[in-house]
């Protein structure tokens, strides 16, 4: 029988752990982490998104400081603001949200938050950090998948994985943090050849594509577990529903497998505060709690 992972009972689980810490961090020194935000333009998804994270994040106790730009930001504009936020003392953590309108340049954007800021883990600082093995804040969403995967399956030493798109924001960083774990990693992009054989052969499956029904049922070993990132908006008969990157029907077979929604999806933002928290802790020099270091 298929185990679901149950990313939002998990993220649940994370996300009153961390307003426990907020709670006695604030009771012992008065200090409260804050998350500053920057949407520019008004793309209804990344608006969504930025709400969401707003609500979240109040939600646990901290500060949260929303800055909504419109889209005709210039550079140097969004070069200050986050100029500012470097300084402010109570901004712990600096999320731009992505994709940036095109006259922006992203690269030069994420290059002006301060490393120890920031908090989506995308600065080369943090990239190079996390590929050296050394702490690093690391991007959300493979944060999230990898504390799945432990709380599943345990030691990860030795397994077999296929990680399958090689993205900044998902893929590189999941085959990295599946190294520091002792897995053998293969990652896997459109150009890869006999990408079936290579998942066949695999203990775990990490798919982050953005192609629906991508990963078969006959490409995953009986027993085995695939953590699915995709999220795909799917129009059928007048409905719009939201699916994975596996063919979900097909894998009855899996050891475990994460629904989409439920899965992947609520672990970001439970990450996200939890990056938060952990910048603030390391700029105040607070230890981790014995909890937060499970
Ligand atoms: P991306 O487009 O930047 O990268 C996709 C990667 O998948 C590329 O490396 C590409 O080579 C590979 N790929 C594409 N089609 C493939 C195919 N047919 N076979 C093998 N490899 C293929 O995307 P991304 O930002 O990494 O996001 C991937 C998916 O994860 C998207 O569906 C996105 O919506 C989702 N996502 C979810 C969360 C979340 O759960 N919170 C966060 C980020 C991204």
């Amino acid at each position: 029988d298929t185990a679901l992972i149950d990313g939002k009972a998990f993220a649940a689980g994370l996300v009153a752990r961390l307003a426990d810490e907020v709670l006695d961090i604030r009771a012992a020194t008065g200090l409260v982490p804050g998350l500053a935000v920057v949407l520019v333009g008004e793309d209804p998804a990344s608006a969504v998104y930025v709400g969401a994270k707003h609500r979240q994040t109040m939600a646990i106790g901290m500060e949260s400081f929303v800055h909504r730009l419109p889209a005709a930001t210039s550079q140097a504009e969004l070069m200050a603001l986050l100029d500012r936020l470097n300084g402010d003392a109570a901004v712990h953590g600096i999320l731009v949200q992505l994709p940036l309108p095109a006259h922006l340049d992203a690269h030069e954007v994420i290059a002006a938050i301060a490393p120890e800021k920031d908090v989506d883990g995308f600065h080369v600082t943090n990239a190079g950090l996390l590929a050296t093995g050394q702490d690093a804040l690391v991007p959300c969403t493979p944060l999230g998948c990898l504390m799945l995967l432990r709380d599943r399956l345990g030691d990860l030493a030795g397994l077999k994985v296929v990680v399958i798109g090689k993205s900044n924001i998902v893929g590189r960083p999941m085959a990295q943090l599946l190294m520091h774990e002792d897995c053998t990693v293969t990652v896997a992009h459109s150009r890869t050849r006999n990408l079936p054989d290579l998942c066949r052969a695999a203990d775990v499956i990490v798919v982050a594509a953005g192609c629906p029904g991508l990963v078969r049922g006959d490409w995953i070993r009986p027993g085995a577990t695939v953590i699915d990132v995709g999220i795909n908006r799917i129009e059928a008969d007048g409905v719009s529903r939201i699916t994975g990157d596996v063919a979900f029907d097909e894998a009855g077979h899996a050891g475990a497998i994460t629904p989409v929604p439920g899965g992947v999806g609520p672990m970001t933002i439970a990450c996200l505060l939890s990056n938060t928290l952990t910048a603030f802790r390391r700029r105040h020099r607070i230890p981790a709690s014995a909890l937060a270091a499970e």
